[in-house]
């Protein structure tokens, strides 16, 4: 991850902000972390390594991730519970997404827009093995010429702690 090659350019970096994650998404790691356990423990990664369960960079090229903007929770859909737990934990997203004002969530094989509306997800890349969310919006992201990917107002949002916190408590305790 580090080291950029080709052009020279490691353009997911041009973000406002600097190499690191916007406000929501260090904001929803923390809140996650506090409030979901599993989401503290490592996996093994397919070359064996153990990995962080919440993963925001990706390999450094311009992306939603190494723009800040998105946040990975790895959970994976093969195994019952940790399937019945993303649905939880998409359903306090989606409880919680006035606050949040995120943009997309993804997971197995569909969708929410910014407006909570599922959709089926078709992209070759399904997501079977973590559910992602993202503060990206794309109209930024084309009025730059696809150079960069701006942070938008939303991408600011901090104040959904403590009603995402209840909701995570609720449908973890029930899980
Ligand atoms: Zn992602």
């Amino acid at each position: 991850m580090g080291a950029c090659t080709g052009l020279g350019v490691c353009k997911g970096l041009q973000t406002f902000e600097g190499n690191k994650p916007c406000p929501a998404v260090r904001t929803l790691a923390q809140v996650l972390l506090e409030n979901v356990p599993l989401l503290t423990e490592t996996y093994v990664e397919v070359n064996g390594a153990p990995l962080p369960r919440l993963q925001w960079k990706k390999d450094g090229t311009l992306n939603r991730h190494d723009a800040g903007l998105a946040l990975d929770l790895i959970l994976f859909a093969n195994r019952a519970g940790e399937q019945q737990l993303a649905s939880k934990i998409i359903e306090a997203f989606l409880e919680c997404r006035t606050e949040m004002h995120w943009y997309s969530v993804i997971y197995m094989n569909f969708q929410y827009d910014r407006n909570g509306n599922r959709s089926p997800y078709t992209d070759s890349d399904l997501h079977m093995t973590h559910i992602h969310i993202d503060w990206m919006n794309y109209g930024l992201y084309k009025q730059t010429g696809k150079t960069s990917i701006p942070w938008p107002p939303e991408a600011y949002r901090i104040g959904f702690t403590d009603i995402l916190t209840k909701r995570l408590n609720r449908h973890y305790s029930e899980w």
